[in-house]
C-alpha cells in the first residue's frame, strides 16, 4: 500500500484533470446573472467531496449555498476546520486574457484560470488530501470538518451568520484557511495576520443644482474642491491617517516577528519596478515597505464619481461629488470604532457651504495569529516538508473576512496559508495556479493533517 504522500505523487494528473472541471464553472457570485452557475459549483464541490468518502450537507443562504463535509472516524483525536471558497471574482476585462478566463489552460508549468489560486486550486487541496488518507489508509489521522463557501468575493454573510448561529457543527481544535499564499515562488509561508477594512464613500453636497461657473464662479462652493480639503485632512502627505484617535488600539508586531521580515527575501528595487511600477515607494516614514504593509493601517481614495467626465471641456460646477475611501486596518483596531472616527473626522473637516453624507461598511476585524500556536507549528513544519523549503512568517495587507469569526466566535486556533505565487493575478486578468505549488500544497495537508492527529 502507498503513502497518501506517494498515493498523492502518483495522482498529479487526475488532481489537475478534476480542478480543471471546477475551474470550467463560471461561479462569480457577484453578479445575479451567474447565480445558477455559482450553485453548480457549490453542488460540484458537494458531490466530489461525497465521492472521496465524506458526509456533504449542501446549506442554503440568503445567496450562495454553504458546502459542509465532515469525515469524524478518529475517536480520540483532534478535529481539523478546514475553510475554502467556491466563488470567483469577474474576470474582466476579458480582452486582456490570454486564453478564456472559463477554459483552463496550462503554460509554462501553470495553469491559467478564473479562480485557479484564489481560491479553487487551494480549496481542492483540501479533498485531495482527504483523499490521498482515505484510499490509502482505513482512517484519517485526524477528524475533518470542512465548510466551503461561495460568497468570499460578494460580502460573505451566509457563512458569518452560519458560524454565529452554528458553531456547535463547527467545532474543532484548529482551523486550516486556504486562501492565502507563499511568500515568493518556492517560499512557503504561514500568514499570521491580516489586515481589516472598513469602505465607504463621503459625498459632499454644494449648490442645489450644477451651475454655470462663469456666472457663479466665486460664490458657489465646489463639492470636488472639498473633498480634496477633505482628503488631505484625512491622510497627510507621509502617508499618516489624521483621524483623532485612529492609532489608539494599533499593536505594533512583536520583535521577533518583525525581525523574521527583515530576513525575507524581500527585493525593494524589484518591487517597485515588477509589482507597483512608480517612480517611488509612498508611506509613513520609519517602517519598513513589508512593515508598512502588513502592520500598518492605511487609508486610500478608489474614485471620485461626479461632475462632467466627459470628452471635452464643461464648465460646471458639479451639485453633487462623491469619493470612494476605504481603510485598512490592523489588529487591534475595531472596525465599527474606526467607522465612527472617521464620519466624524469627515463632518469637522467639511467645509463652509457644503454639506456631506458619509456611509460606511464594516468589511472585516483585523486578525494576528501567535506563531506559538501548536497548529501554526504543525503547519510550518508540514510546509517546510512538503516544498523542501522552511516556511517563513508572513502577513496579508489583505482581508478575509470569515477568520476573525473562527478565532473570536468560535475560539479556534486559526492557521492562515495557501499556494498562491505574490503575481498570481487574483482578481486580475490571467489568473494562475503555479501547479509545482499545488501539489505541494496537497503534500502539505497530508502532513499537517498528520501532525494534528499525531501521526507524526
Ligand atoms: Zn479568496
Amino acid at each position: 500500500m502507498p503513502t497518501p504522500f506517494e498515493f498523492a505523487q502518483a495522482h498529479h494528473a487526475q488532481f489537475e484533470h478534476e480542478l480543471c472541471d471546477l475551474l470550467r464553472i463560471p461561479s462569480i457570485s457577484t453578479l445575479p446573472d451567474h447565480r445558477d452557475a455559482t450553485k453548480r459549483a457549490a453542488d460540484w464541490v458537494a458531490h466530489h467531496l461525497k465521492s472521496i468518502g465524506m458526509t456533504v450537507d449542501v446549506i442554503p443562504t440568503k445567496r450562495h449555498p454553504l458546502v459542509y463535509a465532515e469525515r469524524l472516524d478518529a475517536p480520540g483525536r483532534p478535529t481539523v476546520l478546514g475553510y475554502g471558497h467556491y466563488d470567483v471574482q469577474p474576470p474582466d476585462p476579458l480582452d486582456l486574457w490570454e486564453t478564456p478566463p472559463f477554459e483552463p489552460t496550462v503554460r509554462n508549468g501553470a495553469l491559467y484560470a478564473r479562480g485557479a489560486s484564489d481560491d479553487k486550486g487551494q480549496l481542492f487541496t483540501l479533498a485531495a488530501a482527504v483523499r490521498a488518507h482515505l484510499e490509502t489508509k482505513t482512517a484519517l489521522p485526524v477528524n475533518v470538518k470542512l465548510i466551503i463557501e461561495g460568497e468570499e468575493e460578494s460580502g460573505g454573510e451566509g457563512i458569518e451568520a452560519y458560524v454565529r448561529a452554528h458553531g456547535d457543527r463547527l467545532r474543532a481544535d484548529a482551523a486550516l484557511v486556504l486562501d492565502s499564499g507563499v511568500f515568493a515562488p518556492g517560499v512557503p509561508a504561514v500568514t499570521l495576520g491580516l489586515r481589516g477594512i472598513v469602505s465607504g464613500e463621503v459625498e459632499v453636497i454644494g449648490a442645489a443644482r450644477d451651475l454655470h461657473s462663469g456666472i457663479y464662479g466665486g460664490v458657489a462652493p465646489n463639492p470636488f474642491v472639498a473633498l480634496a480639503e477633505i482628503i488631505t485632512g484625512l491622510k497627510d502627505a507621509e502617508g499618516r491617517i489624521r483621524i483623532p484617535g485612529f492609532y489608539d488600539r494599533v499593536v505594533p508586531p512583536d520583535p521577533a516577528e518583525k525581525a523574521g521580515w527583515d530576513r525575507l527575501p524581500f527585493d525593494e528595487a524589484a518591487f517597485l519596478r515588477d509589482e507597483v511600477g512608480s517612480a517611488a515607494l509612498v508611506g509613513e516614514p520609519g517602517y519598513s515597505p513589508l512593515e508598512r504593509m502588513w502592520a500598518r493601517p492605511t487609508l486610500d481614495v478608489h474614485g471620485m464619481p461626479g461632475g462632467f467626465i466627459g470628452a471635452g471641456s464643461k464648465t460646471v460646477i458639479p451639485s453633487r461629488a462623491t469619493a470612494k475611501i476605504s481603510m485598512r486596518l490592523v489588529a487591534n483596531q475595531n472596525p465599527a470604532e474606526i467607522a465612527r472616527l472617521f464620519d466624524a473626522h469627515v463632518r469637522a473637516l467639511t467645509p463652509r457651504g457644503t454639506r456631506v453624507e458619509v456611509r460606511t461598511r464594516h468589511g472585516a476585524t483585523p486578525v494576528v495569529v501567535s506563531p506559538a500556536l501548536p497548529a501554526v507549528v504543525a503547519a510550518q513544519r508540514a510546509l517546510s516538508e512538503a516544498f523542501g523549503r522552511d516556511a517563513v512568517f508572513i502577513r496579508m495587507g489583505g482581508s478575509v473576512p470569515i477568520v476573525a469569526d473562527f478565532i473570536e466566535t468560535l475560539g479556534l486556533p486559526t492557521v492562515i496559508t495557501g499556494w498562491a505565487v505574490p503575481d498570481a493575478n487574483a482578481h486580475s486578468p490571467n489568473e494562475k495556479l503555479d501547479l509545482a505549488h499545488f501539489h505541494h500544497g496537497i503534500q502539505a495537508v497530508i502532513r499537517f493533517f498528520e501532525r494534528i492527529g499525531g501521526a507524526a
